[in-house]
């Protein structure tokens, strides 16, 4: 069994992109109040959960965090959970954010992985997205991140903003390999309901692009970054090797337990996922009572649970693990399901061996689907 990963989730960011459906606020008065709660909320959990192997500060925008202010989040997790020497230790970063003295005072932290948030290499295409940060400023950020000694990092990109096409989007994918991320993820676009982004596509203010067009997007970004020596490992992430794939993320996509601490975060053990509340005050509240801040939960059943199995194991390039399979659900499924993988494969979506069923990479470009015809 895998050990668990541990997500903390920052609230505070300086200004909303207007694309962005993840809790966060930009009223930042109330940034030491949350810090010390998300303390105790870790010593809520700390009977219940023990040791974490990942560590993922994300949000929001932790990169708003004063050294200090980390300091005192990541001396809370090991004071309440055991973390392994080789454990993974990532923050979420916006290039517009920290001087090298800052990222110099990361690694000092024990921080080991920086996830920088670029989006575009195009000053439009960031204006377009409402980020706060310039072309430029990815440049020093990468910089930094380099010359403070971080070896682990990865690049977030999007594809399909108004106004790129398949060159622009090329352009920005040789831009991102020429500073040889390690990892590099790469997002479509998406038009996620009540954000500003929405109201103005739905008022018909630009276009996105059409199935076919974010088909094409896609299966460009995954043949440009093979060929630039990245593994397609997972529908939106690529790694320049084995050991720089998200080990955190992983965690997400098998089912390994997590443990989410902060205003909106997601938990999932042994079948059971919960999320806190997706408000300040409430998550607030709930601390001071000296109750876990949870708004709701849901416990899978054995078909739910098979599904997401088959849904997170066709976005990722390893597949579906036949013998894991059989054991958790009894199920052998090149035999009870023989026609329609044949049918998969002579269509050209997926590879069966005696061990995996693994997507192609026009399979994962389909990923969601796939897993429900099964
Ligand atoms: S900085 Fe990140 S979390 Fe904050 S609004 Fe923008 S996309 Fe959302």
């Amino acid at each position: 069994m895998n050990l668990p990963g541990l997500y903390i989730h920052i609230p505070f960011c300086k200004t909303k992109c207007p694309y962005c459906h993840f809790y966060s606020t930009t009223d930042i008065t109330s940034v030491d109040v949350v810090i010390a709660s998300i303390v105790r909320e870790m010593e809520l959990y700390a009977g219940e959960f023990d040791t974490f192997d990942t560590i993922y500060i994300g949000g929001g925008t932790p990169s708003l965090l004063t050294v200090q202010q980390l300091d005192v989040i990541l001396s809370g997790v090991h004071k309440h959970f055991l973390v392994p020497p080789d454990a993974e230790i990532t923050i979420e970063v916006n290039p517009a954010d920290g001087d090298l003295a800052w990222y110099r005072s990361l690694k000092d932290l024990g921080v080991n992985r920086l996830h920088l948030g670029v989006q575009s290499f195009s000053d439009q295409a960031l204006t377009f997205l409402g980020r706060r940060h310039r072309a430029d400023d990815a440049f020093a950020a990468l910089d930094n991140t380099v010359r403070a000694g971080f070896d682990n990092f990865g690049l977030d990109l999007i594809y399909g903003i108004p106004g790129q096409d398949l060159q622009s989007w090329r352009k920005s994918l040789a831009c991102a390999v020429s500073l040889s991320p390690p990892h590099l993820s790469a997002y479509q676009l998406a038009i996620e309901e009540d954000t500003p982004l929405c109201h103005s596509y739905r008022r018909g203010s630009f276009d996105i692009p059409d199935e076919d067009a974010s088909l094409s997007f896609f299966l460009e970004t995954s043949a440009y970054l093979e060929r630039s020596g990245y593994h397609h490992y997972e529908v939106s992430n690529y790694a320049a090797s084995t050991s720089r794939k998200s080990r955190h993320n992983q965690k997400y996509w098998d089912h390994t337990p997590y443990l989410g601490i902060g205003p909106g975060a997601h938990s999932f053990k042994e079948g059971k996922r919960w999320w806190n509340h997706r408000s300040i005050e409430g998550y607030l509240k709930d601390l001071a009572l000296e109750t876990t801040p949870v708004a709701g939960d849901e416990t899978l059943s054995r078909e739910e649970l098979r599904l997401e199995t088959l849904f997170m194991s066709l976005r990722t390039a390893a597949g579906i693990d036949l013998a894991a399979f059989r054991l958790k659900f009894g199920e052998d499924l090149p035999k009870e399901r023989h026609a329609i993988i044949q049918s998969l494969v002579d269509r050209g979506f997926i590879v069966v061996n005696d061990e995996r069923i693994s997507p192609t990479t026009r399979g994962l470009a389909v990923a969601d689907q796939l897993a429900l015809i099964f």
